[in-house]
């Protein structure tokens, strides 16, 4: 039986968009209370009745949460080379995640990042 699940996780933390306008308000040092969704797709294990342990997923996800928890994010790209977090829109945030799940959570199929209440990115590795 296939199955999309999902887990929310969420963090708070700085950032800025450098490639924004001048006077955009996006450009100056704001925080967020970010929350993410990982989606994971899959075909139900017919002996447990689960596509893969919640608890699983949020021992794979937590560390780079807390990689992310109470820093600037701009702050974590120059610090640790990464590129799409020296300009962290939901959108490159989104693929960070995703790029760093894929290879230890199996299914996965999406990643969401809400920025706000009413503001949200999804990323898939393709959208066909
Ligand atoms: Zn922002």
């Amino acid at each position: 039986m296939p199955v999309l699940i999902s887990k929310k996780f969420r963090f708070e933390s700085a950032h800025y968009l450098p490639k924004m306008p001048d006077g955009h308000k996006c450009k100056r040092l704001h925080g967020h209370s970010f929350r993410i969704e990982v989606h994971v797709l899959g075909e139900t294990d017919p002996q447990t009745g689960i596509l893969i342990d919640y608890g699983d997923i949020k021992q794979i996800v937590s560390p780079l949460v807390k990689r992310l928890d109470h820093r600037c994010l701009n702050d974590v790209g120059e610090e640790e080379g990464i590129e799409l977090l020296k300009n962290p829109t939901s959108e490159n945030i989104a693929q960070w995640f995703f790029d760093e799940l894929k290879p230890e959570l199996e299914g996965l199929y999406s990643i969401v990042v809400h920025e706000t209440c009413t503001s949200r990115c999804e990323y898939r590795e393709n959208f066909s």
